[in-house]
């Protein structure tokens, strides 16, 4: 079939004003708007033929090559809603395409499935749970398909039929008065609010929603060296999903309790030792805590306050499973405070003769010292 002179079809001349087109246009929308003209396939294709010419020449471009190059400029453009009307209006797939494109969208139909919503638990974990991982049981309240039904909502042994005002688009388009004219745009179905379809006998154990709300527990396996921060995604976990949509995703976000004796530092473990003067001076083995349980360490000889000695491998596992971070010990001398006479009397004796020697380590310090008093 020939196409006819786009111009011919909107009734306007050659040199028609864009007002002029929009004017023509709206005027034989109106006329031959499916819903105006329901099962009637002439006023369809009609409808369809000034829709494509309003198209065209309502952009000042194309209707520039139009002008230069008739329907060869424009052929082609409109394979993708031709097909739309082909299968009459029953179907409104096609013209809500349509009117998506020339009345800029308003609502894109949500028609089909739907991912569930993501789910958020947040974990308290102990310091060693943390850094050794462990599977802990956790009670979440979620929406799940109705298992009576499979999530189709109807009763067992009946069937959901499409919705009769929408014909199952769960949209109904409407004329509507706006700035630009009577436009017309779609809303939700009220019948079918919006699913399409209609459930006749609704399944006894979800009342018709297809699904139903639960207390779920999930066994959580929690990976070594998690910490505060740490976020798992439990794929599936999450809420049902829509018209038999995937379920959501279930987000487990960690927080670790702080531990009297350790702390973290990326996965190192940090610790604070005491030591007394006299095992800081002439070194000795002590006994220190770790994740593992009680280890030895070698303090040696002269040790300061402020030293870190490091344990390797004691500290946390990584959780991308890189091996173990370090513990390190910070030393902490301890200067006496309760001393008996004879304590007092031997560390007497012991200054006497540390005040005849050299200084050694701080030396530079007691001169820089004496020299900043005595000038
Ligand atoms: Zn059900
Ligand atoms: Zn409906």
């Amino acid at each position: 079939m020939a196409k006819r002179d786009y111009y011919e079809v909107l009734g306007v001349s050659r040199d028609a004003s864009p007002e002029e087109i929009k004017k023509a246009y709206r005027k034989l929308a109106r006329k031959y708007h499916p819903d105006a003209n329901k099962d009637d396939k002439d006023a369809a294709e009609k409808f369809k033929e000034i829709t494509e010419a309003y198209d065209v020449l309502s952009n000042e471009e194309k209707r520039a090559s139009y002008d230069r190059f008739g329907h060869a400029a424009t052929d082609g453009q409109f394979n993708g809603f031709g097909g739309g009307f082909g299968g009459g209006f029953g179907d409104m797939g096609g013209l809500g395409d349509i009117f998506d494109m020339f009345f800029g969208g308003g609502g894109r139909r949500r028609q089909g499935p739907e991912p569930g919503a993501d789910l958020r638990v947040d974990m308290e974990l102990t310091f060693e749970e943390a850094a050794f991982g462990l599977e802990k049981e956790i009670k979440i309240p979620r929406t799940e398909e109705c298992g009576t039904c499979g999530g189709s909502g109807a009763a067992p042994g009946t069937a959901k039929k499409n919705c009769e005002v929408c014909q199952g688009t769960g949209q109904v388009q409407y004329a509507a008065s706006t700035p630009f004219g009577r436009v017309v745009q779609s809303r939700t179905c009220d019948r079918c609010r919006g699913t399409g379809v209609i459930i006749e006998k609704p399944c006894p154990t979800c009342r018709g929603a297809g699904k139903v709300r639960r207390h779920r527990t999930i066994k959580v396996k929690i990976p070594a060296g998690v910490d505060t921060g740490s976020r798992l995604r439990l794929a599936g976990e999450g809420e049902a999903g829509q018209r038999g949509g995937p379920p959501g995703d279930l987000y487990v976000y960690i927080h670790v309790s702080p531990h009297p004796v350790f702390k973290r530092e990326g996965n190192n473990v940090i610790i604070e030792a005491p030591v007394n003067y006299a095992q800081a001076a002439l070194g000795d083995e002590i006994t220190v805590p770790t994740l593992d349980g009680q280890a030895k360490l070698r303090v040696p000889e002269g040790t300061q306050t402020g030293t870190i000695l490091r344990m390797r491998n004691k500290g946390i596992p990584d959780v991308r499973g890189y091996g173990r971070g370090d513990q390190h010990v910070y030393i902490k001398v301890i200067t006496p405070t309760r001393l008996t006479e004879k304590q007092k009397d031997l560390l007497r004796e012991f200054a006497r003769i540390e005040g005849q020697k050299p200084q050694s380590g701080e030396k530079g310090f007691f001169e820089k010292v004496r020299n900043a008093f005595m000038g």
